[in-house]
């Protein structure tokens, strides 16, 4: 099971990792975008890191309403909301839990995707965050479905969002900032793609 003690481990790896990340995302959304992805995920996370070193309260649900709404207040842009809205639907599918078996893990997940695609209304192939986080939630499903432990599923979850990321390479962007290039954007890597592999990638290592 994953505890309320991994969670707030990779929240705070993923805080790290998207530091050390921050001027290769950024580097990607210049390509495509306004070149501040790497910023506003680096903030927005600093703040996450920041707001729960102090949580004592072990409810998984309760911390991760706390991250999204810190996201939606500290990382603007698309991806604030975005982001700040799957922690919010994910806290809110987790809400009371201590600990999170499988049943609970897929539920975390989907809550959160189905708060993206509310948000935003994207799809898979639009070129987004989306395009890794759906196969990634796939990946847990069907791992779920094959009985595979925990860290085998999370695992298999990171590997799916890593080749999705891959995918948006050849993708024309239809939603966000990117799809004002359209077939410009052809070539370049989604930098909402990429955080979004870096944090489940985060998770994983977290939970090994
Ligand atoms: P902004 O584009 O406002 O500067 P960011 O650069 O922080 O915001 O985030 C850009 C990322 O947000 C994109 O790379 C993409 O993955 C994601 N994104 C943009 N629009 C959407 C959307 N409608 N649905 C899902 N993800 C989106
Ligand atoms: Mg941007
Ligand atoms: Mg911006």
């Amino acid at each position: 099971p994953v505890t309320h003690e991994d969670i707030l481990h990779w929240l705070q790896r993923s805080a790290q990792v998207l530091h050390e990340n921050s001027a290769f995302l950024t580097e990607l959304d210049s390509a495509i975008g306004d070149a501040d992805h790497g910023i506003n995920m680096d903030r927005g996370f600093t703040a996450v890191s920041t707001k729960i070193a102090g949580v004592s309260d072990a409810d998984i649900g309760a911390l991760l309403k706390t991250v999204g709404s810190t996201l939606v207040s500290t990382v603007g842009g698309a991806s604030g909301p975005l982001y700040g809205t799957a922690f919010l639907r994910a806290g809110m599918a987790t809400s009371g839990k201590q600990v999170l078996e499988t049943p609970e893990l897929i539920a975390m997940f989907d809550a959160a995707l189905e708060g993206i695609k509310a948000r935003g209304k994207a799809q898979a192939g639009e070129k987004t965050m989306l395009d890794a986080f759906i196969p990634a939630v796939d990946a847990a499903q069907q791992a779920a479905k094959d009985q595979l432990p925990v860290p085998q599923l999370l695992q298999s979850m990171a590997a799916a969002a890593e080749v999705g990321m891959n995918a948006t390479i050849e993708m024309i962007a239809t939603k966000g900032r990117a799809s004002y290039l359209g077939e410009r954007s052809v070539g370049h890597q989604d930098p909402g793609a990429t955080s979004c592999w870096l944090i489940l990638q985060a998770l994983s290592d977290t939970v090994s």
